[in-house]
């Protein structure tokens, strides 16, 4: 069933035929708890599934290093050396946590790659019947994040947790480190042009034969499979990344209430009054760690922050008080797009 229900990203790329010798194949990997998504083209077929089994076999690679699912990967046994003093850590796990502390530097706090045992209290890494946990075991569990309490040394490669039970989860950043690590491992394959999506993280270079772009349609966040619009950015943008977070990719009801896997780490509850929020950024790395920050900081401080930001162009979907959707686009990223009809009534501004 988690499959099924990973089956639409929110970020989802439409297919046309492809004219002449050129061909285009789709592969679709379930991975990292979403699915890996490959659009490759080029004219040989021998070519195109060689350099999608090197990728897939990148993210296997990478989700065995990262994944706090498997007791065996890099993090998660460095995870569980949590208030025994330094522990070496893999090179890649420290230049992702490079970027994480740099956005939860910028963002006070609102993107925190300690928020683990949050998400865990609510229920999120488990499969679980969920119910909001009480006040009390939220504000215990606070006292065990924030990234200021970790130690890194990057020159030494080693990492110090000051409180036992604090843990690393990059599941907000390392999706995005993987998608580029896979668009490299597309180009030193030769590959002309490609679209990697994994779970709402997407990089693309290269032009899909006969058409001017790609296509990239921005999911409806009230729904599982309306769209907002689309994206169609040409040439612009290759090779950086695009990412989306929203609620309605994990959530629970409870008394009426919707909890999503969001949760703001300085008050340790779901965040509320975004529905999404979409980021083009230089790479996807920064693109993921950026669509959750957003997410987190809010309608009130998300566009603020997103202006100050270099190369940094957002979409931030937001609902009115009567329930339509208000979406506030970047100005630079308004020509590349276009509002789906079925989007009904929206209310869209630049910034
Ligand atoms: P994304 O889909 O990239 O927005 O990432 C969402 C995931 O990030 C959640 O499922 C949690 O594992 C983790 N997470 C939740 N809240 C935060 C936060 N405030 N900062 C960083 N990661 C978070
Ligand atoms: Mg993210």
């Amino acid at each position: 069933m988690p499959f099924l229900i990973r089956l639409l990203p929110l970020l989802i790329c439409l297919l046309v035929a492809c004219p002449g010798d050129i061909a285009r194949e789709q592969f679709v990997t379930p991975i990292m708890g979403t699915d890996l998504t490959l659009l490759i083209e080029g004219s040989d077929s021998a070519r195109i599934k060689s350099a999608a089994q090197a990728v897939q076999a990148e993210v296997e690679r990478l989700n065995n290093l990262f994944s706090t699912w498997i007791d065996t990967s890099a993090l998660a046994m460095l995870n569980r050396k949590a208030g025994e003093g330094w522990t070496e850590a893999a090179p890649e796990i420290l230049s992702v946590l490079r970027v994480a502390l740099e956005y939860s530097a910028a963002s006070h706090g609102a993107f925190d790659i300690t928020a683990g045992p949050l998400v865990r209290l609510w229920g999120f890494f488990a499969r679980v019947e969920r119910r909001p946990p009480n006040p009390e075991d939220i504000a215990r569990t606070l006292t065990r994040i924030g990234s200021e309490k970790l130690d890194i040394d990057f020159a030494n490669g080693r990492i110090r947790f000051d409180i036992p039970g604090m843990e690393i989860d990059l599941g907000a950043i390392a999706k995005g480190y993987a998608v580029d690590r896979a668009r490299d491992v597309l180009r030193s394959k030769g590959i002309g042009a490609a679209l990697v999506n994994l779970g709402g993280n997407i990089s693309f270079f290269g032009l899909p034969k006969g058409r001017d772009s790609w296509s990239i349609a921005v999911r409806d966040p009230r729904s599982r499979e309306g769209l907002l619009g689309t994206l169609n950015l040409g040439n612009n943008f290759a090779y950086r990344g695009i990412a989306s977070s929203g609620q309605y990719e994990r959530f629970f009801e409870y008394e009426g209430r919707r909890y999503g896997h969001i949760i703001d780490p300085r008050s340790g509850y779901p965040v509320e009054g975004i529905l999404g929020t979409t980021i083009i950024a230089p790479d996807a790395t920064r693109a993921d760690a950026l669509s959750t920050t957003t997410f987190v900081l809010g309608p009130d401080h998300a566009v603020e922050f997103v202006r100050e930001l270099e190369d940094v162009l957002a979409i931030i979907v937001l609902v009115s008080d009567d329930g339509s959707i208000h979406m506030r686009i970047s100005h630079a990223l308004r020509p590349y797009f276009e509002l789906a009809p079925e989007a009904g009534e929206v209310l869209l501004d630049s910034f």
